[in-house]
């Protein structure tokens, strides 16, 4: 049996109509770059966040940049995040002209640890950028009170948290704005490269909406310098036609991530993922601890189970960011768990059969 990590085509195969017809319309209409496609996937968006404003822009990347330069973040400034995300988190404060300021992580959720923030404040923090890793919400309710104590933005990275709750709302919905990737791989997926953000900001969406598109809002009107960060006709019409689907998808991953917790859940020398009280975890991965993670993997790997690391580098341990000064022992939690995680094969298609075999092999991998 083959066990992909994810399987995109299987998930195109089940609704191919949609997709087929979604980007045929685009072609029909010529509405490549803007267009109507784009302004309906903003509107249905915000309104299954019933939030006020969706700007979409090119990538989750630049969706953080474009939040960061909009509220004024540059050179001299501080942002604080978590130790374990994506290299996006924080090159784009760097990139913003700020400095990025990492925070050790909690050993049972792998979200910045709240308890360790408040040490890193200094009077050039200007903002602290939670990310809800792996789908699992960060410690919404302390973070938030920190930065309404510290007049801190805050910005919420939901690369991996398409429609996850804490306390019943969505991530996202917590702090000044929040940034969205549409990946392939991501939860809610386009077909290239997409993303948005989210805010309830009227003045700060209007800016970033400027920012995104060479900085005018009217044709040659060009008020700041900006980029050109857009989402493309094709992606937004591929988004719209998935994301009636979403809230199943995020459901079959849940089940999934249920019945690989009961299998695993007698096997020595693994632990399985922890979800923090009152929050909707959406299991963009499915992470286990596991002892003796590299020969696992290649294990794994050898009978035809495909599985990954997110991340076998905590970003205070990467080169690029070596300017920072930072040392492992900064980091203890960091420090331990990078050497233990494994993304076991997670997409809302995967069978209780696949689960059941990757089962076995890990049992085997132990028993020998
Ligand atoms: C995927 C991801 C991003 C960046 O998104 P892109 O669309 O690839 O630019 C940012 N943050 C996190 C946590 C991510 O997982």
């Amino acid at each position: 049996m083959h066990v992909p990590f994810n399987n995109l085509f299987e998930q195109y195969q089940n609704i191919k109509d949609c997709i087929d017809n979604a980007i045929t319309d685009v072609i029909k209409d010529s509405a490549f770059i803007g267009g109507k496609y784009k302004s309906r996937f903003e509107e249905e968006f915000a309104a299954k966040y019933d939030v006020k404003h969706c700007v979409s822009c090119a990538n989750g990347t630049d969706a953080i940049y474009i939040v960061l330069k909009m509220l004024g973040i540059g050179v001299g400034d501080e942002v604080i995040t978590a130790g374990l995300s994506w290299i996006s988190t924080a090159e784009t404060i760097s990139q913003a002209g700020a400095r990025p300021v990492f925070v050790d992580i909690e050993e049972d959720y792998y979200t910045i640890d709240p308890q360790k923030i408040e040490e890193k404040i200094t009077n050039k923090t200007k903002a602290i950028i939670p990310v809800h890793l792996y789908g699992q919400p960060a410690e919404m309710e302390k973070i938030k009170k920190i930065c309404e104590k510290n007049n801190l933005f805050l910005i919420e990275d939901c690369a991996q948290s398409h429609f996850s709750t804490y306390n019943g709302k969505y991530v996202g919905l917590f702090g000044d704005a929040a940034t969205f990737s549409f990946y392939p791989g991501k939860n809610l997926g386009a077909y290239g490269d997409a993303g948005c953000i989210i805010t309830n900001d009227s003045v700060l969406a209007e800016k970033m909406r400027m920012f995104a598109n060479h900085g005018a809002l009217t044709k040659h009107e060009h008020l700041i310098e900006g980029i050109n960060s857009r989402l493309d006709g094709i992606q937004a019409a591929i988004l719209l036609a998935k994301l009636p689907f979403i809230d199943e998808w995020n459901q079959a991953r849940i089940e999934n991530a249920n019945y690989y917790n009961k299998c695993l859940a007698d096997i020595p020398f693994i632990t399985t993922p922890k979800e923090r009280k009152n929050v909707k975890h959406t299991y963009h991965l499915y992470v286990i601890r596991a002892k003796w993670r590299d020969e696992l993997k290649e294990f794994l790997h050898r009978n035809n189970i495909e599985t990954a690391i997110h991340y076998p580098v905590p970003l205070p341990f990467m080169k690029a960011f070596s300017y920072l000064g930072y040392k492992e022992s900064d980091f203890p939690i960091l420090e331990s768990c990078s050497k233990e995680i494994l993304s076991l094969p997670m997409f809302p298609e995967l069978t209780q059969i696949q689960i059941e075999y990757v089962t076995k092999v890990i049992w085997d991998f132990y028993q020998r």
